[in-house]
């Protein structure tokens, strides 16, 4: 058996029924089997669900937010890192990246910037290392 507080939106009438299961309550629900005790109408829903249940939800989005928080933060102290030891070359990371493998071109810095997929495979494929890095943009910037 399983307990529904059940609200009437006709009179606002606020009671509690009980079902064999929720799979009755759908069931009856659908055969305008419920009505309302107080003015009869068929307008008779189940009430919000249990706060219990919607606080631990949201304790666990919380947690999940601040997971999230931190990972970030890791990416942005990379992103630092890479600001501050690889120079930005962006679009031309491709064009870039071969001349330092065949020109010897010399470089202080390693270089960073953004790539296709395929420009990623290409270079791989010539034996230029690059890789791929998790970005996120930085709008404070
Ligand atoms: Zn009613």
């Amino acid at each position: 058996m399983i307990k529904y507080n059940l609200i009437c939106k006709s009179c606002n009438l606020n009671f509690d029924s009980w079902f064999a299961s929720s799979v009755e309550y759908e069931k009856l629900k659908k055969k305008n089997l419920l009505n309302c005790h107080n003015c009869n109408s068929l307008n008779v829903q189940k009430s919000l669900m249990a706060p219990r249940m919607i606080s631990s939800s949201s304790s666990r989005s919380k947690q999940e937010i601040k997971k999230f928080k931190s990972v970030q933060n890791t990416i942005k102290e990379y992103q630092k890192f890479i600001k501050n030891n690889f120079e930005y070359v962006g679009k031309n990371f491709a064009y870039e990246a071969r001349s330092i493998h065949y020109d010897k071109k010399k470089k202080e810095k390693g270089i960073y910037g953004t790539a296709s997929k395929k420009d990623l495979k290409e270079l791989k494929e010539e034996g230029i290392d690059a890789h791929l890095l998790p970005w996120v943009e930085d709008k404070s910037n």
